[in-house]
């Protein structure tokens, strides 16, 4: 099994090492990730200045390469030029923090698969859960390596892909695997803004999670990995909201003046 791993936290990541090593013993991995961190760069490409793949090594030596571009950069140079279009599977992440609900908007890491899947490599982005500093990568590490094992046989139906969360636990402590939908999560307070030696403003773009219980519904991904589950769900690039079709239609083009 040919298998491209990148990540949008940098080449030398501790999440990407975790999951270098555990596809290992699937067969032949390439890394190809952005050479520095790339989080919340959403599925930027990169169409104005060179793109590089410079050879690089991960803490045990192995061969990497460090791109300077977009995680959606690295998993197109990855399938398409360090792989040469040999590729069976695209794994992106261990990404540090949750890419739950409506963060993969944001998501360098979920960006990565969708990219890998545009160009036609079955794909998922896996993240741990939790912004802690001490990250327990075994558990996501290990199960990657699962699924990574199932999906060859069990193939996600097209312009699928993946988008796995797993909670900051010890594998033993992991509630189970739970099928979910997109939860909802809302930033407030975005923008902090303060003032520099010169007296001019600047801002930093942030905020804090709104009312995370409200978008918590039984059945999504916020919930099940709140509750200890490791989490996945099936993202799809056809992004129409079909439920607002009905009343779109209901609408008298004819007489809208344009
Ligand atoms: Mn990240």
């Amino acid at each position: 099994m040919r298998i491209l791993v990148t990540n949008d936290d940098g080449v030398h990541a501790d999440g990407l090492f975790a999951l270098k090593e555990a596809l290992a013993a699937l067969g032949e991995v390439t890394v190809v990730a952005p050479e520095r961190q790339q989080s919340a760069t959403g599925h930027a490409i990169t169409l104005h200045k060179p793109l590089r793949l410079s050879p690089t090594r991960l803490r045990d030596g192995s061969p990497a390469f460090a791109s300077n571009g977009t995680p959606s950069d690295c998993a197109t140079l990855g399938v398409l030029e360090a792989m040469g279009g040999e590729c069976d599977l695209v794994v992106s992440g261990i990404n540090h923090g949750p890419n739950l609900g409506w963060d993969v908007h944001y998501s360098g890491t979920v960006s990565a698969a969708i990219e890998a899947r545009v160009i036609g490599a079955p794909s998922f982005a896996v993240s741990v859960a939790s912004w802690d500093p001490e990250i327990q990568w075994e558990t996501a590490a290990r199960f990657a390596a699962r699924l990574a094992r199932w999906l060859p046989a069990h193939p996600l139906p097209p312009f699928t892909i993946l988008n796995v969360n797993v909670p900051n636990v010890p594998p033993s402590e992991v509630r189970g695997v739970a099928v979910t939908t997109q939860g909802r999560r809302q930033y407030v307070d975005r923008i902090e803004r303060r003032t520099d030696p010169l007296g001019r403003p600047y801002y930093w773009l942030g905020g804090s999670l709104a009312e995370e219980a409200a978008g918590a519904e039984p059945g999504s991904d916020v919930r099940a990995v709140a509750e200890g589950r490791i989490t996945l769900t099936p993202i799809h690039l056809d992004m129409t909201a079909y439920s607002a079709l009905p009343q779109l239609r209901e609408w008298d083009h004819d007489s809208a003046a344009v």
